[in-house]
């Protein structure tokens, strides 16, 4: 049994879908976890947050957009007439939903992380009934299963986390009975719904995360992430196109080259898949016979830097002068403040957190206030070099490349499989593609 799971661009137009159903096709029954149609998910939140500040009409016009993209989606792709126009029927009453959903929101005047929730939850909610109902036009043996019945979450809405305990007693009891005669079980990505049935979700680009989990609660043979590119590459092809697909990687370079930015997958997708010893494989929707990267517990490449990414939009903290204690109890309250530090440093003469850039500056005020006296706030973005037997002569080379981009700090030995710089934001880019031609 395998996890599929495909991504807003993999479902984001018809000849996409296509692709997706033909890939399925090829599998023989399995679980498969979409993300909502690309760009919907933005747009929700947007419709949530206009109906949240009275701007009724505005809200509508969004959720119009939405809905005409999805009953176009259900022309394109339902081609029997009697199937296409009981799907557009379905798709007009889960627009009902949400527009009286906002209504409501517009009339409290005010949106919650619970409604943002609410609100997010409609576009996996849309991509899975289109495409089921696609894959059953084309007489496909598909079941269209609410992942919010097995995805037991807590309470803290916009980034919920799951209970597995609970996730893996209710797969037990309400998936895994599903899952015979070659059936392939489609259901949505990100969403999730807490003990009393509300509705969460894990988190921005939290499908991959949701399809690790459900591939680990059901001990799933492989997880198959499908996404535009052919898998992990040495950088993302949007800033360097050259950047090649990395055949392998451990499951501790896959998580640091996230943890440092590389959207291809969600930070923590691939822990509880790690923990079971499950591989993850990335492969491209649009090129399904590419080998694509496994991730696996212990890579055999050689050693070396693979791979390099970005951390933009953080701050660096800097305090001069503290006593060690003091600069303990220092980064002690950066901790507090935010669960996103990316690195800390204690020297002799200062020490330094980089944490992301806080939403609202009288946060970091407060921050600033609260510090002992000489602490200075400076934006930086973080370039991360990604790879295995890590060496001295290696950060040598790490170090030169990014030595005429001006960086504050060069980071080596704080992690097996990384090697970090900070870099003023406005030099990164430049100094990515240096650092990148050290592993061409
Ligand atoms: P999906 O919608 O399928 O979840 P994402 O947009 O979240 O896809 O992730 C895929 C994107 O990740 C790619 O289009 C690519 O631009 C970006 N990316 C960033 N870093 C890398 C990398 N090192 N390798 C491959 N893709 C990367
Ligand atoms: N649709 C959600 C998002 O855009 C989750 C995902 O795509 O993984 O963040
Ligand atoms: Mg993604």
């Amino acid at each position: 049994m395998n996890v599929l799971k495909f991504g807003g661009t993999s479902v984001a137009t018809a000849s996409a879908m296509g692709q997706v159903k033909d890939i399925i096709e090829k599998t023989n029954g399995s679980v498969v976890v979409l993300s909502a149609c690309g760009g919907v998910t933005n747009r929700l939140l947007e419709a949530v947050r206009l109906a949240g500040n009275g701007q009724v009409s505005e809200s509508a016009h969004i959720i119009q957009e939405i809905e005409l993209r999805h009953l176009d989606l259900c022309r394109d792709l339902i081609l029997d007439g009697e199937s296409r126009w009981d799907a557009i029927s379905k798709i007009k009453t889960v627009c009902v939903e949400l527009r009286v959903f906002c209504e409501g929101v517009a009339l409290l005047g005010e949106c919650t992380p619970r409604s943002i929730d609410t609100a997010g939850s409609f576009g996996e909610r849309l991509s899975t009934l289109i495409f089921w109902l696609y894959c059953r036009s084309e007489g496909m043996n598909t079941i269209l299963f609410d992942a919010r019945e097995i995805m037991r979450t807590d309470s803290n809405f916009t980034s919920a986390k799951i209970n597995f305990n609970e996730l893996q007693r209710l797969t037990t009891e309400k998936l895994i009975p599903l899952l015979t005669d070659n059936t392939t079980v489609i259901t949505q990505g990100f969403i999730g719904a807490d003990s009393r049935g509300i509705t969460t979700t894990l988190g921005r680009g939290g499908s991959d995360l949701s399809a690790a989990l459900i591939g680990a609660a059901l001990s799933a043979h492989e997880i198959l992430i499908y996404t535009d590119v052919s898998g992990i590459a040495s950088a993302d092809p949007r800033i360097i196109p050259s950047a090649k697909p990395i055949p392998e990687m451990s499951f501790a370079e896959a998580r640091e080259l996230s943890f440092y930015g590389a959207k291809v997958l969600h930070p923590e997708t691939i822990l509880p898949a790690v923990e079971r010893g499950i591989p993850v494989r990335v492969l491209n929707t649009f090129a399904p016979d590419e080998a694509g990267t496994v991730i696996v517990s212990e890579a055999t490449r050689e050693h070396g830097i693979c791979a390099v990414t970005l951390k933009r939009n953080c701050v660096c903290v800097t305090s001069h002068g503290l006593t060690f204690a003091d600069a303990v109890a220092f980064l002690g309250r950066i901790a507090n403040y935010t669960s996103e530090v990316y690195s800390a440093v204690i020297g002799e003469s200062k020490c330094f957190a980089v944490i992301d850039t806080p939403k609202d500056t009288t946060a970091l005020e407060n921050l600033t206030n609260g510090a002992p006296s000489n602490t200075s706030i400076q934006e930086v973005t973080l370039l991360c070099g990604v790879g295995i037997g890590l060496n001295g002569h290696i950060a040598t080379k790490f170090s030169e490349s990014v030595s005429n981009f001006s960086p504050f700090a060069i980071l080596y030995g704080a992690s097996d499989v990384g090697i970090i710089a900070l870099l003023p934001p406005q030099s990164a880019d430049d100094a990515l593609r240096a650092v990148h031609q050290i592993i061409e």
